[in-house]
């Protein structure tokens, strides 16, 4: 098996298409080294990850066949550059670096200036002729070389320079003499054979083949393996490391040498502009270690303009050739410009979406190439709200706190979440500002520009529920102290209910005053880069299961308010996967009116509380179905158990609710007590609650009919589809569908209408799913809901499953969280069998998801394949599954092609 492979003298024996056998900065160096780029590439050879994968296996040994091939290509390197390693007078140096396949910038170790000992350092000096530059790579290579492969402390090297240059006077490296470095190189060997009970190694090969030990073990540092965890690399997913070991060049042989890194564009804001920073007189990661500040690329072109052009025609030439932004890393001896690396850059969202736009319009990459080079989850920093920078610059950081959900808020101040509602409603803006959130606080919550807590990390609830919401939060700031009901202390300073303050969720800073903030919007480049992803979901077929062809993959949005919508609509939603109706009840003075009805002893007194109810749930609707102008919206009937809606924990609330609603309390309280379940998500809820008391549904549908006349009398257009939830037979479809039409008819002919409305089911059960086949002769659509189907389908609680799931997850018992991504062997098998089912009984049988996996970039892949038309998720997440649903429909065309 070949295990090395050789590059430089203008040829290479690999290319960029063996990056998972060489890795990335291997790939790249033989690519850069051989025609048509014949870029000036130090000669060298790459090691393969192959190796690496088996010194693991092997228990930390090569395979026999290494050697000698090892030693081939040394003798070839040797050749090319005309010097032996280990050479006393005329010594080759060599770098030893790693890199696997996908880059994990400065988690493993390299180590430059190898082949140096006592003696090849006199060489070195009288064959350059500087020796000071022979004597500071001597002692770089100590220091490197102890520390990387020989695990002495990096800070018993930084004490012995430290001391030298105290006792010098003297600041910076580079004012160190030939005369200091030599009592450097001196005191570090003494240093290292006190630590190591040995002289430090001055045998050359000796000193590589433990410099290639050391990069293969590296491999699996607890830094690596943090990162690769980090990453969602899985252990196993790589063959491992590769190591390089290539011919030195010299940035630090003084004024006319020196060393940079350069990105082809500008990795933070995309601009077409090439940047990058440099150090003149200096070495590989003099750069990035911070030791000198270095200088801005543009200085190059005044200081030396040959090289810079030089730098500026690579840039153009590698962009063309690997139609991406390259991060490259280059050194100059002594006026000659070597390139270290390249690879594609790392970038922002807002760089990522600008590049992959300038770079179709370039004509560098083609539309497809340019959706799926950016993550779905990269657009959500683009579309948080944002503090307006130059106000950022004027105004009183005041506090700090957790940064725990993203995004900037700025309102006036309220301590209760009741507050927060209240003042909502009178069109202020707030700011919720507690020691700790709690479920209950969650409708003050959700109307807040940002939370602010005083206790709490970044996974307590008002975090968790914050980045749920997309709502800037701020948490666990300590010191945020609270006075009164009326009054915070921010480090002494008093802040009274009403007053403005701003947080900045992204950097955990809290703001006196308001600070403007700026509202994400859809525009420019994102707009056009969205609109494309649009497009390719538009144009996309696939056959399903069931043998129809399905067109189009569209992006609907979960969405209860007619602010949700309007938010819905702006991110480009096509329509309303999932109104729930429910939310529509808790606001007074339809929560009374709901509680009476619940509380009724007979049908009549049902009706007569439903009825009060009516004209304000029809209001509801009619804003929400106007909001979305003729797009489809899809109001699911009610879904919770009702004794949700009737809380009495403690003999005063009980009190208070009798008084509330005009009933005797001994009475109420024997109805609390009927309503109670041991397990109401498995309980008395959904549609069966329609199966008792038909009058909820037929009220709820009235609502509906009448808002829908009522645009329908004034114009405007409206697509409303009526959707039944906790369906587990075609019995209740049936039986539910013709009450309804009943109701339809009833108010067409009142209103003088012809209105039609397409009735559909939630397939959230096993049952409605295994008996798709039925339900769909009495649906026009089924929505898939995800969140029930999965636990339902595991018998795990979504409240409980917490306890366990990591264990799961770190014992690989499952792969993945499946609340957060569809899980393939469940929901989506049985999502899969109602497809077939469905579409084989009733072809039109239009299909989606509902549930959280509908925002879920591998879940939305999954929908695509299964043939849903649709996934909808909340609003804030549309822009992110547009792009989703645009990969999945190349993923699945590269994939079926
Ligand atoms: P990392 O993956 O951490 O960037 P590298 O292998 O790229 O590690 O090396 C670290 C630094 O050493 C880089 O700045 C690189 O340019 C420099 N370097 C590596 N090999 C050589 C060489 N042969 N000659 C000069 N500098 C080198
Ligand atoms: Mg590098
Ligand atoms: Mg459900």
């Amino acid at each position: 098996m070949k295990y090395v492979y050789f590059f430089g003298n203008g040829d290479a024996d690999g290319d960029e298409s063996m990056r998972a056998e060489l890795g990335g900065k291997g790939a790249n160096l033989a690519q850069m080294a051989k025609a048509p780029l014949s870029l000036p590439v130090p000669a060298g050879f790459t090691i393969t990850t192959d190796v690496c994968q088996k010194y693991y296996e092997l228990g930390r040994k090569y395979p026999e066949e290494l050697y000698p091939q090892v030693d081939e290509y040394l003798a070839k390197l040797e050749s090319v550059m005309g010097k032996k390693l280990g050479d006393e007078n005329d010594p080759l140096l060599v770098s030893v670096r790693s890199g696997a396949a996908i880059s994990m910038p400065g988690m493993m170790d390299t180590i430059l200036n190898l082949g140096l000992n006592d003696k090849a350092v006199e060489g070195l000096t009288k064959k350059t002729g500087n020796e000071r530059f022979a004597w500071d790579a001597y002692r770089r290579f100590i220091q490197m070389y102890g520390d990387v492969a020989m695990g002495v402390d990096h800070d018993k090297f930084e004490a012995i320079i430290d001391e030298v240059k105290e006792k010098a006077g003297v600041k910076q490296d580079t004012e160190l003499t030939t005369e200091n470095l030599k009592e450097i190189v001196s005191k570090y060997k003494a240093m290292y054979k006190k630590e190591k009970g040995e002289d430090f190694p001055q045998d050359a090969k000796q000193q590589m083949w433990g410099a290639i030990g050391a990069v293969f073990g590296s491999w699996m540092n607890p830094r690596a393996i943090k990162y690769r965890k980090l990453n969602n690399i899985k252990e196993g997913a790589l063959k491992g490391t590769a190591v390089t070991v290539m011919a030195m060049v010299f940035g630090n042989k003084g004024e006319t040498s020196g060393t940079g890194v350069c990105f082809s564009r500008d990795p933070s804001t995309g601009e077409n502009v090439f940047m990058g920073e440099y150090l003149m007189n200096a070495q590989g990661e003099d750069v990035v270690a911070g030791i000198r500040t270095p200088q801005k690329l543009a200085q190059l072109e005044q200081t030396n303009k040959k090289i810079y052009d030089e730098l500026c025609q690579i840039r153009d030439r590698l962009e063309k050739h690997y139609h991406d932004m390259q991060d490259m890393e280059f050194t100059v001896e002594e006026g000659k410009l070597y390139m270290l690396q390249c690879r594609n850059g790392k970038r922002t969202g807002a760089a990522a979406v600008k590049m992959a736009v300038d770079m179709v319009k370039e004509g560098l990459i083609d539309k497809e190439t340019a959706i799926m080079r950016v993550e779905p989850e990269q657009l959500n920093q683009l579309l948080l709200p944002q503090l307006d920078k130059d106000a950022v610059k004027k105004a009183t950081e005041i506090a700090a706190g957790l940064n725990a959900s993203p995004g900037a808020g700025c309102g006036q101040i309220v301590f209760t979440a009741e507050e927060a509602e209240e003042w909502a409603k009178n069109g202020k803006k707030v700011l919720l500002v507690r020691k700790e959130t709690s479920p209950d606080d969650i409708a003050g919550m959700a109307v807040s520009q940002g939370i602010l807590t005083s206790t709490g990390g970044r996974t307590s609830h008002a975090a968790v529920v914050a980045r749920g919401m997309g709502t800037p939060c701020v948490c666990g700031c300590s010191d945020v102290t609270f006075k009164d009901a009326e009054t915070v202390v921010i480090k002494g300073k008093n802040y009274k209910k009403g007053d403005f303050l701003t947080i900045d969720g992204a950097t955990g800073l809290v703001y006196e005053g308001q600070v403007a903030v700026k509202p994400a919007t859809i525009s420019g480049d994102l707009e056009t880069f969205l609109g494309w992803a649009d497009e390719i979901r538009a144009n996309s077929e696939r056959v399903t299961e069931s043998g129809n062809t399905v067109k189009g993959f569209d992006i609907y949005a979960n969405g209860d308010t007619p602010q949700n919508a309007i938010d819905a609509f702006r991110f480009g939603a096509m329509g309303i996967g999932l109104c729930r109706t429910e939310h529509m009840f808790f606001d007074e003075p339809k929560l009374t009116d709901f509680q009476k009805m619940i509380i009724s002893e007979d049908t009549a007194a049902r009706k007569e509380n439903l009825a009060k109810i009516l004209p304000h749930q029809q209001k509801d609707f009619y804003e929400i179905i106007k909001t979305m102008e003729g797009r489809p919206v899809t109001i699911r009937l009610l879904d919770p158990p009702l004794n949700e809606f009737i809380q009495a924990e403690t003999d005063s609330q009980l009190t208070a609710l009798a008084q509330k609603l005009g009933v005797d309390k001994e009475a109420l309280s024997r109805k609390v007590m009927q309503l109670a379940e041991h397990n109401p998500m498995l309980g008395h809820r959904g549609c069966r609650l329609a199966i008792t008391y038909p009058e909820i549904y037929e009220m709820q549908v009235e609502a509906i009919a009448r808002a829908t006349a009522q645009l329908e009398k004034e114009s405007k257009k409206h697509n409303v589809l009526i959707m039944i939830p906790n369906v587990v037979s075609y019995n209740e479809v049936e039986q539910i569908r013709k009450q309804a039409e009943a109701v339809i008819d009833k108010v067409n002919k009142e209103k003088g209408v012809n209105l039609k409305f397409e009735i559909g089911s939630m397939i959230e059960f096993p049952r409605a799913a295994l008996s798709a086949g039925k339900i769909a002769k009495y649906a026009d659509f089924f929505s898939f809901g995800t969140n029930d189907l999965t636990q339902t389908t595991f018998g795990f609680s979504r409240d409980d499953y917490g306890k366990f799931i990591e264990s799961y997850l770190q014992q690989r018992i499952l792969e993945d969280d499946p609340f957060a991504t569809l899980d393939e062997d469940g929901p989506a098998a049985l999502m899969e069998i109602a497809e077939e089912k469905g579409r084989t009984v009733n072809q039109h049988l239009h299909l989606g998801i509902c549930g959280e996996h509908g925002g879920d970039p591998a879940s939305i892949h999954i929908c695509y394949r299964i043939g849903l038309n649709y996934v909808s998720c909340s609003p804030y997440r549309v822009p992110l599954a547009r792009l989703a649903g645009a990969q999945a429909v190349i993923d699945y065309e590269r994939k079926h092609q």
